[in-house]
């Protein structure tokens, strides 16, 4: 079984984002594996032990990107591949990080893709559906189990709050969401594994895509942080004093009424 990850490197959840000239600043900030490209790894890792095969991981991003590649090796993913195109494109968007994905996919012969419900930070959810779209592949997102039966998957799906169960035929991609598994901690020996294993990097030239086909189409007109929560009040009195007076800010201040 030839499977592969799609990984994003992302802000640590526990990290405050700071604005400076309307860019974030990345300097000194924790960057972490997309917690749901976790959930990815460890399935691909399961599904591989299974089944046998190999599990590649891909991101696409700068050198720093690599300790995370590294992190998803250690946790035995068997082979890591970063495509790097800071040096081609200025600005990149999940139509850009598609058509990279998915080109270099195009000739990997992938029984399985898998990737992350939604990126923590950009938050789009749409880069792994792009990529399955760009690759005319099935594909089923939100994942909370997965059955593989030769060419047949069976496929439980989270549909807020409800499940979906689909069967649907190989190759495929789905994007693990949160109660798909346990992903594991790397182990020492692990770690020490991670790096010796193979650890690629491709430049666009070496996928045959050029620049001017991975424009970005969203440009960012402004970045700003949300207005600090004011601190809430406690109103004082009787019930109907209260109500009253609730009533009158709901109408004068909030003006919701
Ligand atoms: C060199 C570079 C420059 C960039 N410049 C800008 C910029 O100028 N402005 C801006 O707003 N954003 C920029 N980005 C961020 C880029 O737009 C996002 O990475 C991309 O749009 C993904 O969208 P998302 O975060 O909404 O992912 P989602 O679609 O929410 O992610 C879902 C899943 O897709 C997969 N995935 C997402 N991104 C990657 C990736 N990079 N590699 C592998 N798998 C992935 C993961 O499995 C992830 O869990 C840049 C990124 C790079 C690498």
């Amino acid at each position: 079984m030839n499977i592969f990850v799609l990984l994003k490197r992302t802000f640590d959840t526990e990290e405050a984002i700071q604005l400076e000239n309307g860019e974030i600043q990345e300097d000194g900030a924790e960057f972490i594996i997309n917690p749901y490209d976790e959930y990815a790894v460890e399935e691909a890792i399961q599904k591989r032990d299974a089944l046998g095969g190999e599990v590649t991981v891909v991101t696409v991003g700068p050198e720093d990107a690599d300790k995370e590649l590294r992190t998803a090796l250690a946790m035995g993913a068997d082979k890591a591949v970063r495509i790097s195109i800071e040096d081609d494109v200025e600005d990149a968007d999940h139509v850009t990080i598609s058509k990279v994905l998915a080109t270099y996919l195009k000739e990997q012969d992938a029984d399985l893709i898998f990737a992350g419900n939604v990126a923590i930070d950009g938050g789009s959810g749409q880069v792994a559906p792009r990529v399955a779209e760009l690759l005319d592949m099935n594909y089923v997102t939100t994942i909370t189990g997965l059955e593989i039966d030769g060419t047949t998957a069976t496929v439980t799906r989270d549909v807020e709050g409800d499940t979906e169960v689909i069967e649907v035929a190989l190759p495929l991609l789905v994007t693990a969401q949160q109660g798909l598994n346990e992903p594991r901690y790397p182990s020492l020996p692990g770690i020490m594994k991670a790096k010796k294993k193979p650890l690629e990097e491709l430049e666009l030239m070496d996928i045959d895509l050029d620049e001017d086909e991975i424009e970005a189409k969203i440009e960012t007109i402004e970045r700003f942080l949300p207005e600090e929560k004011k601190a809430g009040r406690i109103l004082e009195g009787d019930m109907s004093t209260q109500v009253s007076e609730l009533v009158q800010l709901l109408r004068t201040e909030a003006k919701v009424i």
